[in-house]
């Protein structure tokens, strides 16, 4: 993971140039990145300004022949500076003299570890350097750089004070990558869980043993071994339908010529965004542990490897953005966007596959199942829009639990598709062992994990009393 992260910032910083750059920009630093000769890095973060980056000061001074003079202090860059290639590209978040307070006044700039010549060779070293390697819980191959701009030449990305919208196109690349991260953890745990329940003997199990000749049987006999190792792989497997889904959406929101289409996938595209961050880090953290637990107390022990995946699976709920700020963002921007038609498109794509497979064969628990969810989440936004217009507070006290509910709900529906075609395979003759387990993982998913939206709706109808009135000294 620590590794990936070199490459997922350079596509992401790619992505931003071939939004926002120029011609000239794109011609400079965009194939070295993608040939992996140079990385690229997001420079948001400052000693003071995490989640409000208003507060930023990292000062740009336009300079005569065009370029910006760059100087402040990032800190947490992730691969900020290493050796591993010949150049680093940092896209920076700075202000311009004169700028407009807050986050208005904030603009990009590209600003390379080493300058590049008009032939593309490389020149001389800018004025930014490393001032220090931040000592980590995880990711240990992956540098946390504090960076110190000192005069560094950079040139601008878009235009002056539109940095957030340029920066945005990297940002949110960077959120459905953190949620890919975050599942891929919670999988490497759960495979080496999984092999482990298979070879550990201890116990027998209830009734016969399974394995008479040994002196106890493996651990996977158990059923909480198994309900425990099977909660990993149904949220996974679904966790991973939905990434697989989106990554088309995301393709026809950006190829397509049907502006239409183009518009009702870039409507998803923002809804889901925040969800695929936060909820597949929040619970794909949860699964590490999980898949930790099932090792007991060697689990805690460095050499099995399953601590590694809990430390670095943990970030994920941190960095691009912490996760109760995709709940926020989820909650009081993507929600209300084009008064609430991203979720109602997505509410009536549901409705529409509950009504087309009510009758079929098969499924008829995942189709009830899903129609409870989808109930659960329409009362939660109804729920959600009162509040907001009464006392916001209310609202935003629920937005965590919401954006589980939405995560839960999109996995749940994802589900519900894989069982249709498992059904149809299965109903041609196919009987691979594959689809029985499509099934069986399915059905637990829909039976145990979905039915927690109803929860979740509860804890949002309580509003925030219990959260906004309590004075600050009393915590
Ligand atoms: C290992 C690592 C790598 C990183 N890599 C990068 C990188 O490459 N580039 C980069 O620019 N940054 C990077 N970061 C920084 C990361 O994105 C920030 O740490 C993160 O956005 C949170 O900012 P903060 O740490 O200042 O927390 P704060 O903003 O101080 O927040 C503290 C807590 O308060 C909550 N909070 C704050 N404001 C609100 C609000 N309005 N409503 C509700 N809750 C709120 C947050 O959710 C959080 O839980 C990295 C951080 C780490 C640890």
């Amino acid at each position: 993971m620590a590794l990936e992260m070199f490459a997922g910032l350079t596509r992401g910083a790619v992505a931003a140039l071939l939004v926002h750059g120029t011609e000239e920009q794109k011609r400079t630093y965009i194939p070295n990145m993608l040939s992996g000769q140079w990385t690229g890095t997001m420079n948001l973060t400052e000693p003071h300004c995490g989640t409000d980056l208003g507060l930023m000061r990292s000062k740009a001074v336009r300079q005569a022949d065009g370029s910006y003079s760059i100087t402040g202090t990032k800190i947490f860059i992730s691969g900020g500076e290493h050796d591993m290639t010949e150049n680093i590209v940092h896209l920076v978040l700075a202000r311009v003299e004169g700028a407009p307070a807050g986050i208005k006044g904030v603009s990009l700039f590209v600003v390379p570890k080493r300058l590049v010549n008009a032939d593309g060779s490389l020149g001389a070293k800018n004025a930014v350097s490393c001032g220090s390697l931040e000592h980590k819980m995880g990711i240990h191959g992956n540098p946390t750089c504090v960076l110190n701009y000192e005069g560094a030449t950079g040139w601008l990305v878009g235009r002056e004070n539109k940095g957030m919208e340029a920066m945005f196109v990297m940002m949110n690349e960077a959120r459905l990558g953190v949620g890919m991260q975050a599942t891929a953890q919670a999988e490497i745990a759960y495979q080496n869980a999984a092999n482990y329940a298979k070879e550990r003997l201890q116990g027998r199990a209830i009734g016969a043993a399974a394995y008479p000749d040994k002196p106890a049987d493996p651990i996977i006999v158990h059923p909480d071994v198994r309900r425990t190792l099977q909660g990993i792989r149904a949220f996974n497997e679904g966790a991973r339908a939905l990434v697989m889904f989106t990554a088309l959406r995301n393709d026809v929101a950006h190829r397509s010529d049907d502006a239409a289409l183009k518009e009702a996938n870039d409507d998803y595209m923002g809804l889901i965004t925040p969800v695929i961050k936060g909820v597949l880090s929040d619970r794909g953290f949860a699964n590490a542990v999980s898949a930790q637990q099932m090792f007991g107390g060697h689990g805690y022990i460095v050499e099995t490897g399953a601590e590694q995946f809990v430390r670095d699976a943990r970030i994920t709920m941190l960095y691009e953005g912490a996760n109760g700020i995709q709940a926020l963002d989820l909650v009081g921007r993507k929600l209300q966007r084009n008064n609430g038609r991203a979720i109602q498109a997505l509410l009536a794509e549901i409705d529409r596959f509950i009504e087309d497979n009510s009758g079929r064969d098969g499924i008829a628990t995942a189709v009830v199942a899903l129609r409870d969810a989808v109930s659960d989440l329409k009362k939660a936004t109804g729920t959600l829009m009162t509040f907001a217009m009464k006392n916001p507070n209310d609202a935003i006290a629920g937005s965590t639990d919401y954006m589980h509910l939405l995560g839960l709900l999109a996995i749940g529906y994802m589900w519900a598709m894989m069982l249709v075609t498992a059904q149809e395979k299965i109903a041609a003759g196919d009987t691979s062992d594959y689809l029985a387990a499509k099934l069986s993982t399915g059905t637990f998913f829909l039976e145990r994990i979905l039915p927690e939206t109803a929860l979740l709706l509860r804890r949002i109808s309580a509003g925030g009393k219990s959260i906004i009135d309590v004075p600050a000294e009393a915590f």
